[in-house]
């Protein structure tokens, strides 16, 4: 198991004021055998590429990034994505971080399953946790662990030893509130791992998107948004060189929106998850409206597909 020392900041990156290199890269498209993911290089797996509704017969929002056999962060972590984790082969004990987009239940109804999973792994290093802010309307990150685990008003506080400093226990969780705007801030950094958000627009809920920075390549999460922010495309826009990067999409971001700023960050592969059953069968129209404005590969996201980033 690999042990690595965390670290954290939350200045904002002056890489990001100052690159003027597009980015765009590349998932490239061959799906990988689930158990396989990731095995050699920088991987993304859709751990869940549904909606909230189950008789999509898909888990909800949820993305693994893998490094050689490792993997090391978490995007969401919607219904039925814990059990795709374990399909997966992935560990609770590998990962570097986890990253919220927004706390609505397809994003994150699963993350309590996640972590009684790992209380049974050999984790000692403490698992940061980073997500959106709160508002009257939904909680904040930090909020949102405590209501879970804890010691005091947890659902869940018969676990409480991985929130609450002074209980012995194996690890600890530690959650952080992000203050995203529009111009991207990095967030997290280890090694050679950087995690950087905006804020996106999703009705009244504080939403994030992500931008993953390892080892030279970078993938973007949109999260759920109806694309009217200028965050995502600079997101997009601003990234090492050489750098790959993915965008992930909910489809209620019109089709049109979607192909505008994956044609703007010149993005080499665009992977559309969230599939839901408004718009499962849809597909033909939704490329077509997309192709009008980014002729690069769309691919429509199953559960576990794997997309080697290289
Ligand atoms: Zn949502």
């Amino acid at each position: 198991m690999h042990r690595r020392n965390s670290s954290t900041a939350s200045s904002v990156c002056p890489r990001f004021l100052c690159c003027p290199i597009l980015l765009l890269l590349l998932l490239f498209a061959e799906s990988a055998h689930a158990q396989s993911c990731g095995a050699h290089g920088i991987a993304v797996q859709v751990l869940g590429s549904g909606g909230p509704e189950l008789q999509d017969k898909r888990a909800s929002s949820s993305y693994l990034i893998w490094q050689d056999g490792r993997a090391r962060v978490l995007v969401d972590a919607g219904g039925g994505s814990a059990l795709r984790f374990g399909e997966s082969g992935a560990q609770m004990s590998q990962l570097d971080v986890i990253l919220f987009s927004h706390f609505h239940v397809d994003h994150s109804g699963d993350f309590s399953a996640l972590i009684k999973s790992s209380w049974f792994e050999d984790r000692k290093r403490p698992l940061p946790i980073y997500g959106p802010s709160g508002n009257d309307f939904m909680p904040s990150t930090t909020e949102f662990v405590s209501d879970f685990f804890g010691d005091q008003h947890g659902a869940y506080r018969y676990l409480s030893e991985l929130l609450t400093p002074n209980e012995e226990g194996s690890y600890k969780l530690q959650p952080h509130n992000v203050v995203a705007g529009s111009t991207p801030v990095e967030v997290f950094r280890s090694d050679d791992l950087v995690a950087s958000a905006v804020h996106v627009i999703h009705g009244a809920v504080p939403a994030l998107a992500w931008r993953i920075e390892l080892a030279g390549k970078v993938v973007v999460f949109s999260g759920d948004t109806n694309g009217d922010d200028p965050g995502l495309p600079r997101l997009a826009h601003n990234a090492v060189p050489e750098g790959a990067q993915g965008l992930e999409r909910r489809l209620h971001m019109p089709p049109s929106v979607i192909g505008q700023i994956a044609a703007d960050a010149h993005v080499k592969m665009l992977v559309l998850s969230h599939r839901m059953l408004r718009t499962l069968g849809q597909e033909d129209q939704t490329l077509f409206q997309i192709k009008k404005r980014y002729s690069g590969p769309v691919v429509f996201a199953n559960d576990l597909d794997c997309f080697p980033v290289k």
